[in-house]
């Protein structure tokens, strides 16, 4: 056996330049079968053939900042701005439940709409109507003591993608405005807060090279999340990274399979940026070690509206037909959907 694939699966950790010499094999297939096969049992050995679902809510697509990547971006004057209200939430949520979820996700872009009193307000009055629920937030970065209110509020678990563990490579994602480390502190925060916390990061995004993704790989490692996405840069048309090269499905793939092994119980999503990329790339993404699913509960009317990158999938289907699609595809791969909340072990 490869001799970096046989110290992953015996110790779950690799030193950084480990970790780009196994990167730079990712298309020796005989490697990629070793850490599948891997992936897979451990999977299995916790999870068995489950499949979480996550009921993702895009409450709004307003968003105060710039990311180059990103489709809702301030800088794109071309995208329909929309805000759901509370009720409007509820009501996803009330769909979501008859069809099953047991999570729900809200998520947005960073939006001062939405004040800390507004958003808390939210976050009690869907926990309130749905206690045996798991909430999660995915709205961006806060202050230690607005993520403090929000924990208090109810809110179980937080997705803040760290989005790429090298300064660099950050600042050549974003603008001045924001840095890694504040990234990283806010992560840190929602640990110490008692959040299930989820990190994670594109693949493929402009810039990104064999030494980021380890980076991104020992961060993982270090910080130890709930929860990890990650998924393929796609670029949007309306952004600064248009003309970029999207990511590849296979090193997403790869990762996948190396991140349930860093990680064995970390809950990881086959994404929809996945989705999007390949036709398959979700029933893919479950066969490389993955165990969730997000399907979409925002309004079929506003789904359009939240384009962070371009033919972004499942945007025209009730919520039901969502379901449906996505029971069918995770059971073609020998897997189940359940309607459990699905913590983290
Ligand atoms: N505002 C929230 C939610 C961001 S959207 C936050 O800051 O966390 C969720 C994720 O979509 C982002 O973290 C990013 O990793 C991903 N994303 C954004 N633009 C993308 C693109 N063009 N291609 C692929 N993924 C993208």
């Amino acid at each position: 056996m490869n001799d970096l694939a046989e110290k992953l699966i015996k110790t779950h950790e690799l030193s950084k330049e480990e970790f780009i010499q196994l990167l730079n094999q990712a298309d020796d297939k005989r490697l990629r079968e070793q850490l599948t096969q891997e992936a897979v049992r451990l999977r299995k050995a916790c999870y068995g053939t489950k499949v979480y679902t996550r009921g993702l809510i895009e409450f709004t697509n307003y968003c105060k900042n710039n990311c180059y990547y990103c489709g809702i971006r301030r800088g794109n004057t071309h995208a329909h701005r929309y805000r759901l209200t509370e009720q409007e939430i509820l009501e996803c949520c009330q769909a979501g439940y008859a069809l099953g979820f047991r999570t729900f996700v809200l998520q947005g872009g960073e939006d001062p709409y939405y004040t800390d009193e507004r958003m808390a307000h939210i976050i009690s009055s869907v926990k309130e109507e749905f206690p045996q629920c798991a909430l999660t937030l995915s709205i961006g970065e806060k202050a230690y003591e607005t993520y403090r209110l929000f924990r208090e509020a109810g809110a179980d678990r937080y997705l803040l993608r760290h989005e790429t563990a090298d300064n660099r490579h950050y600042q050549s994602l974003h603008p001045e405005s924001m840095s890694l480390a504040a990234r990283k502190q806010c992560l840190y925060d929602l640990k110490e807060l008692g959040y299930q916390v989820g990190a994670g990061f594109m693949v493929g995004s402009p810039g990104q090279t064999m030494e980021c993704l380890a980076e991104d790989l020992v961060f993982l490692k270090e910080l130890s999340p709930h929860m990890v996405g990650i998924g393929p840069f796609i670029p949007h048309h309306d952004t600064p990274f248009a003309k970029e090269k999207p990511g590849s499905v296979d090193m997403t793939l790869f990762l996948l399979s190396v991140i349930r092994i860093l990680l064995p119980k970390v809950l990881l999503p086959a994404t929809t940026a996945l989705g999007t990329l390949d036709q398959r790339g979700r029933e893919k993404g479950l066969l490389a070690g993955a165990n969730v699913v997000m399907p979409n509960l925002s309004p079929v009317g506003n789904r359009k509206m939240y384009e962070l990158y371009d033919n972004k999938i499942c945007t025209g289907e009730e919520a039901a037909e969502c379901r449906g699609c996505l029971e069918n595809r995770v059971r073609s791969v020998g897997y189940y959907l359940v309607s459990e909340r699905g913590d983290a072990l």
